[in-house]
C-alpha cells in the first residue's frame, strides 16, 4: 500500500520533502528537471537492471525547450574539469551572483562616446550593445542565445546586463533592429531589470516582442513605439536616432543611426544585400546612398557570414527555385524551414495559393510567426489557403503543402515526428517530396543526417540546399560586406555578431575598404570601448563591464548555476546509479535484495561482480546505520549510503556517477 511506504529520495530538499504519488513507477525519464530522478518506486516496473542493460544517453533526460528546440545533445563531449557531487541540498539553491561590482570601477565617461557589447560578440546570438554619451544610454537589441554544449539542459543564455542595471536612469531608448530571437528573445528577462525603458522598433518587431511577452504575464508590459524606417527621433540635446531599412530574412529589419556631437554611430543589425549576380539592386543603392553625405564616426555591422566568399545566394533565386517545385512536383510537399525565415514562409504560402495548393502549418514557432505576419497585414492570402491538419484528407496529395519546422532534426519538432512515424496525421510515402529549405547549423550535422536517413527510409524524395538553391542565409558574405563598408565609409569600425575569428576576418575586409587598422577594435563581451578626444581616437579600456554568462533554465534566471550544471555534466560523463531498497521499519533490515538501476555508467550485464558487491555494500551500510535506531533515521542512512557507495564505485570503476538512493520504509 503506497500510503504505508515512506519514500526517501536524495538530491535536494524538493524531493526529500515531496510526497511521491502512489503507484507511479520507474524513474520519470522525460522530466525536465535538474534532478535526475523525480520519482522512484519499488514496484516491479523498475526491476533490476541486471536484466535491463539499456544504456540510456542524456538525450532523454531533457524534454524540448519551450520553443520546441530540444533535440539530441552531444552528451559527453569535451567537458572540462571533473565535477563533484553536491554535498548538501542547500548548495543546490545558491545562485552565484555576479562577483565583484566590476562596473563600479570603470572610470567616469567624461566626454567620450562609450560602446559596450553585453553579448553577441563572442558568439552568434544574445545580441545586445549599448552606446553611451554623457547622461544618455541607447541600447541596441535584447537578444538571447540558445544553449551551448557546455551548458547541458540550459535553455537560453542572456547578455549580462549588470552595467545597465547600475545605470538604469540613464537609459533613454532601446532600439530593436528586427524580430529574430537573438535580438528580441531576452526582452522578457531583461526589460524589468533595466527599468522597462522605451523600445523603438518597426511594426512587425513590436508585434513579435508583444507576442513573446504574453508568455510572461508577471513581467512589465513593454513600452514600445513603432518607428517608420525614415523616422528621426530626438532623444536628448546630444542624441537623436534615425533608422534605415535593411534586407534580412524577416520583414521590417532595420539599422539605426545614432547622431552624436562627434558624428553618427551606425549599427546595421543583421543584414545582407539584395542583388543580381553580385550587383546590388537599385533599392540597396538608394538605401546606402544616404551615407555618402554622412559623417559616419563608427560602424558596427554583422560578421556572421563574412568568412564566406563572394555574394550570398539572393533570396529571389531561392524563391524562383521553390516556386518551380511548388508548381511542378506531382505529389505532396513537406517543406521544412526555419521559423525565423519569415519572409520565405510568406512567399511559400503565396506560391501555394498561386498553384492551388492548400497549406498546413506544423510547428509552434512557425505558426506563431505566421500569425504575427498576418496581424501586421504583411501576409495576405485567401481564407481557405491555410487549412487545418484535419482537413488534409479532403484534398488530393498534389494540392497539399505542409510547412514544418524541424529541418535541423530537432527531436520533437514536426519534421522529426513525421520521419519517426510518430506524427498522428502525416504519414510519408514514396510520392511525397521533402524540401529542406535551410542550411545545417554547425553542430547539427548528425541530427540532420539522421533526419534525412529516416525520411528516405520512408521512401520520400528529398531536396536539400546542397543540391538545389532552396536556401540562403540572411547574412552578408565577404564581398557584400566589403560593398557595405565602402558605402558607409566610417572613421572607426567594430565588427559585431559572431565569434572572434569572424571578427578578425571582418577587420581584414574593413581594411580593404580603407579603414586604418588603428581605427578598428575587435570587441569582447563586456569590453569598454571609447571614442575619445572629440571623435579622434578609439580605444578599449582595461576595465570591463560584467560579462559572465547569465542563463535561463526553465523559468528561473541566474548567473551560472554551478551545481545544476555540474550535475548535468556528471550525468553526461559518468551517468547515474540508483539504488532502491525496501527497509523493514521494525527490524531495520532489508526486505529483499536492493534493486539497482543505472544509466550511462557501466554496462551492467557485464558487471555482475560489481553489482553483487554493490548490493552487499548497500545492505551492510543500511543495516549498520539503522541498527538500534527507532524510529529509523532515513536521512542519515541515505547520506551514509550515498557516501559509501560513491566511494566504492569510484574505487572500482574510476567513475563518479550521481548516486541516488531511494529507501522505502514498510
Ligand atoms: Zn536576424
Amino acid at each position: 500500500m503506497p500510503e504505508e511506504k515512506r519514500y526517501h529520495g536524495r538530491n535536494g530538499p524538493q524531493h526529500a520533502r515531496r510526497p511521491f504519488p502512489g503507484g507511479r513507477s520507474g524513474p520519470h525519464r522525460t522530466h525536465r528537471d535538474d534532478h535526475p530522478v523525480a520519482g522512484g518506486s519499488a514496484s516491479g516496473a523498475t526491476g533490476s537492471s541486471a536484466r535491463d542493460p539499456r544504456e540510456g544517453g542524456l538525450a532523454h533526460a531533457h524534454g524540448p525547450t519551450r520553443d520546441g528546440r530540444g533535440g539530441p545533445h552531444a552528451a559527453g563531449r569535451g567537458r572540462g574539469g571533473r565535477p563533484h557531487r553536491a554535498r548538501s541540498p542547500e548548495k543546490r539553491l545558491v545562485h552565484h551572483r555576479a562577483s565583484v561590482e566590476e562596473s563600479e570601477i570603470i572610470p567616469p565617461i567624461g566626454d567620450a562616446i562609450r560602446i559596450i557589447h553585453l553579448g553577441g560578440v563572442e558568439e552568434v546570438g544574445r545580441n545586445m550593445s549599448l552606446v553611451e554619451y554623457k547622461d544618455d544610454i541607447i541600447v541596441i537589441d535584447l537578444g538571447f542565445q540558445f544553449k551551448e554544449e557546455h551548458a547541458p539542459g540550459i535553455d537560453y543564455i542572456l547578455p549580462n546586463t549588470k552595467y545597465l542595471e547600475d545605470r538604469k536612469d540613464k537609459i533613454r531608448a532601446v532600439v530593436v533592429t528586427h524580430g529574430h530571437l537573438d535580438h528580441i528573445g531576452g526582452a522578457p528577462y531583461i526589460l524589468g531589470k533595466i527599468g522597462n525603458p522605451k523600445i523603438y522598433a518597426r511594426l512587425l518587431t513590436t508585434l513579435m516582442i508583444a507576442k513573446r511577452q504574453e508568455e510572461f504575464p508577471g513581467e512589465p508590459n513593454p513600452n514600445m513605439e513603432v518607428v517608420e524606417k525614415d523616422a528621426t527621433i530626438k532623444i536628448s540635446e546630444n542624441i537623436s536616432l534615425r533608422f534605415f531599412a535593411v534586407t534580412h530574412t524577416i520583414p521590417d529589419a532595420m539599422g539605426v543611426i545614432i547622431d552624436t556631437p562627434y558624428g553618427s554611430v551606425v549599427h546595421t543589425g543583421d543584414l545582407k544585400l539584395d542583388h543580381v549576380n553580385g550587383i546590388p539592386t537599385s533599392d540597396e543603392e538608394v538605401r546606402f546612398k544616404q551615407f555618402e553625405k554622412e559623417r559616419v564616426l563608427l560602424l558596427m555591422t554583422d560578421s556572421t557570414n563574412v568568412e564566406r566568399p563572394g555574394f550570398s545566394i539572393p533570396e529571389s533565386t531561392v524563391n524562383n527555385t521553390i516556386e518551380k517545385l511548388v508548381r511542378d512536383l506531382p505529389g505532396r510537399i513537406i517543406l521544412g524551414s526555419f521559423a525565423s525565415q519569415l519572409e520565405r514562409a510568406m512567399k511559400i504560402i503565396e506560391f501555394a495559393e498561386r498553384y492551388g495548393r492548400k497549406v498546413i502549418v506544423e510547428g509552434r514557432s512557425m505558426k506563431a510567426n505566421i500569425a504575427v505576419a498576418e496581424a501586421a497585414g504583411y501576409l495576405k492570402h485567401r481564407k481557405d489557403t491555410v487549412i487545418g491538419l484535419e482537413e488534409m484528407d479532403n484534398y488530393p496529395p498534389n494540392k497539399i503543402l505542409i510547412l514544418a519546422t524541424g529541418s535541423q532534426g530537432e527531436e520533437f519538432a514536426a519534421l522529426m515526428r513525421i520521419a519517426n512515424k510518430t506524427h498522428k496525421h502525416i504519414h510519408l510515402n514514396k510520392n511525397d517530396t521533402v524540401i529542406l529549405s535551410s542550411s545545417i547549423v554547425p553542430g547539427n550535422e548528425r541530427s540532420v543526417q539522421n533526419l534525412k536517413d529516416r525520411l528516405s527510409r520512408l521512401g520520400a524524395h528529398i531536396v536539400h540546399y546542397q543540391v538545389s538553391d532552396i536556401h540562403s542565409s540572411g547574412h552578408a558574405n565577404g564581398d557584400e560586406t566589403l560593398w557595405i563598408h565602402k558605402k558607409i565609409n566610417p572613421r572607426f569600425f567594430i565588427p559585431v555578431h559572431g565569434y572572434h575569428y569572424m571578427h578578425t576576418v571582418h577587420a581584414d575586409i574593413a581594411q580593404k575598404a580603407g579603414i586604418l587598422s588603428s581605427h578598428i577594435v575587435i570587441p569582447d563581451n563586456g569590453m569598454v570601448i571609447e571614442i575619445q578626444d572629440k571623435g579622434q581616437k578609439i580605444t578599449a579600456l582595461k576595465e570591463k563591464a560584467p560579462s559572465n554568462m547569465v542563463m535561463v533554465d526553465g523559468f528561473s534566471v541566474g548567473d551560472v548555476q554551478h551545481v545544476v550544471l555540474r550535475d548535468r555534466q556528471t550525468l553526461a560523463q559518468d551517468g547515474m546509479f540508483v539504488v532502491i531498497a525496501i527497509v523493514d521499519m521494525t527490524t531495520g533490515r532489508l526486505r529483499k535484495s536492493p534493486d539497482i538501476i543505472s544509466r550511462g555508467f557501466v554496462y551492467l550485464r557485464e558487471s555482475q561482480e560489481l553489482l553483487r558487491e554493490a548490493r552487499f555494500l548497500v545492505k551492510k551500510t543500511i543495516e549498520a546505520s539503522t541498527a538500534g535506531a527507532r524510529p529509523i533515521n532515513f536521512d542519515f542512512a541515505r547520506d551514509k549510503l550515498t557516501d559509501d557507495l560513491s566511494r566504492f564505485l569510484l574505487q572500482k570503476t574510476a567513475k563518479r556517477p550521481i548516486v541516488i538512493p531511494v529507501l522505502l520504509g514498510v
